[in-house]
């Protein structure tokens, strides 16, 4: 732990509380409060208890956002060459970097995650920012064979004004997942963090302006979903949409999008299979398994959320699952936990409804299963890393994206039946497939449906993986090279050049 961390977590567990933290949106590269004047209280999630406020927007907020980002599109960030553009998010690479400690500790507070998880999503968020630091000045167009009387060729140009509405459960990386490639295609930008986990992305705007971003290309506006996510999504200078959250929400933004002929991409909810086959490396399986569903506490859109297991490993598999999620230690996530709290309450009382739901049917509940508090404190918004046992296939355990610590275990006969169950419902975002059989491991991975599979490793890669879902886990895709199309429209241009002769 650096000495400025030690420092900002002694004093916040002294109850010195905290100093310097984000208040205001960012507008036109200024922190400006709301026209109302309302605020928001910022609760943290290992105690419960508020320990910040920031301004709550509405409409008239976001409008200025948006003009701001309008007038940076048409202004200056359209005069800035692509190689300027490259380094700037080169040097906002080295600044999140550089300010890790401050945002790992404000992530904590404001999601809950283990310090250590939050550091390892700031890593993430600048090596971001330097994967798309490159592309700018190679976003080439092509020459078209329109004969020899004319002359043809495309262009990719930036689509507009671009808007993120970013979930509670990663915010540091899905707004760097989102904006670095939009800001790569010469696009602005208005992001719009969730109302629980606000400070990241207003800390990480001001690093962009201190690496050179001019002011108005990126705004962040923060309020509730209802009152600043809505109207942002609808507005018709918004020419595409990013968006990060469930499928029932994702539905209501691609509708309200819609109207203004908006693009969207909605990377929506998941319920990921783990597939185990009987002749895989146990040790491997095992821990692939509780990485998938208990980091982030589950709260994860593409969390291994089912085991599909072949009967033959079975009982193997629960018993050493069992033990580790029973030695998982649970508490604040300043004390660098193995899990830290859900990071709200209401999300803690739907894990809680699901599995006394579970319990009600008369479903094997193998470990946990209980909402609880932080050992050290008595406080704090915990859940029991639970394992539920022999979950049929349509049981709401099984269908139901529950976005917590809870793993719903389906035993079968053989790989064909894993297969079946594993594209049995109606998401289909990530899929984990534990073999030491490579045919077998490909055979699956062609025949799951899902956006991205993980053979031996589940979450292998980074930010040079296409991520994105199928069916009702969304469509498009983030990450990679091609993500940053998305954010760029491409024109083409047929000239005659004939002289005649
Ligand atoms: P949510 O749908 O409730 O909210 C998502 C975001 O939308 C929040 O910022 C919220 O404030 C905002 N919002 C709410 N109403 C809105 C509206 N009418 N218009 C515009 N924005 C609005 O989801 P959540 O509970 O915050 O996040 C958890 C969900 O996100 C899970 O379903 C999870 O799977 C999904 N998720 C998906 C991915 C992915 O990449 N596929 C990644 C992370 C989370």
């Amino acid at each position: 732990m650096t000495e400025e961390l030690e420092t900002l977590v002694a004093r916040y567990r002294a109850g010195g509380g905290v100093e310097g933290l984000p208040a205001r949106h960012f507008i036109g590269g200024e922190w400006s409060p709301s026209a109302s004047g309302r605020t928001m209280e910022s609760l943290d999630p290992g105690t419960g208890q508020p320990f910040h406020r920031f301004a709550s927007g509405d409409a008239g907020d976001v409008d200025r956002a948006v003009r701001s980002a309008d007038a940076a599109l048409k202004g200056a960030w359209s005069r800035v060459s692509p190689a300027a553009r490259g380094a700037v998010l080169a040097r906002a690479a080295i600044l999140i970097r550089e300010a890790g400690p401050r945002l790992a500790f404000a992530e904590t507070l404001d999601s809950g995650k283990p310090l250590q998880e939050a550091e390892g999503d700031v890593q993430g968020a600048a090596r971001c920012f330097e994967y798309y630091s490159g592309l700018p000045d190679k976003l080439e167009g092509r020459t078209l064979p329109l004969g020899p009387d004319h002359l043809g060729y495309t262009s990719w140009e930036p689509i507009g004004v671009t808007a993120h509405i970013i979930p509670w459960n990663y915010p540091l990386s899905t707004f760097a997942r989102g904006i670095a490639p939009a800001l790569a295609a010469g696009c602005t930008v208005v992001a719009r963090p969730a109302e629980q986990t606000p400070l990241t992305a207003l800390m990480l705007a001001e690093i962009l302006m201190q690496a050179g971003l001019p002011a108005g290309v990126l705004n962040v506006v923060t309020g509730t979903g209802v009152e600043t996510g809505a109207p942002l999504v609808a507005h018709p200078l918004v020419r595409q949409v990013t968006f990060t959250g469930s499928t029932a929400t994702g539905i209501e933004v691609m509708r309200a999008a819609a109207r203004n002929v908006t693009s969207v991409l909605p990377e929506l909810g998941g319920k990921s299979p783990v597939v185990v086959l009987h002749d895989t490396d146990l040790d491997a399986a095992v821990d692939g398994v509780i990485g998938a569903i208990f980091e982030n506490a589950g709260q994860i859109c593409s969390a291994g959320s089912r085991l599909v297991v072949e009967r033959a490993v079975h009982a193997d598999m629960l018993e050493r699952l069992v033990a580790r999620a029973r030695a998982i230690r649970i508490g604040h996530g300043l004390r660098r936990p193995d899990m830290g709290p859900i990071t709200s309450a209401e999300q803690r009382a739907r894990i809680a409804a699901f599995v006394d739901g579970a319990r009600a049917r008369g479903l094997e509940i193998a470990t946990g299963g209980h909402a609880v508090t932080d050992p050290a404190t008595g406080l704090g918004w915990f859940y029991e890393p639970t394992i539920i046992d022999r979950v049929p296939v349509d049981d709401p355990i099984a269908q139901e994206e529950i976005f917590g610590p809870v793993l719903a275990v389906q035993v079968v006969e053989d790989a064909e039946e894993a297969l079946a169950v594993a594209n049995s419902t109606r998401f289909a975002l990530v899929a984990g497939v534990y073999t030491r059989d490579f045919s077998a491991a490909h055979d699956l991975a062609r025949r799951i449906d899902a956006g991205q599979v993980y053979i031996n490793e589940y979450f292998a890669g980074g930010i040079a993986l296409p991520f994105g879902g199928n069916r009702m886990s969304g469509f498009g895709r983030e990450k990679g090279v091609d993500a940053v199309r998305t954010y760029m429209k491409l024109k083409s241009v047929a000239a005659r050049v004939s002289s005649g002769r």
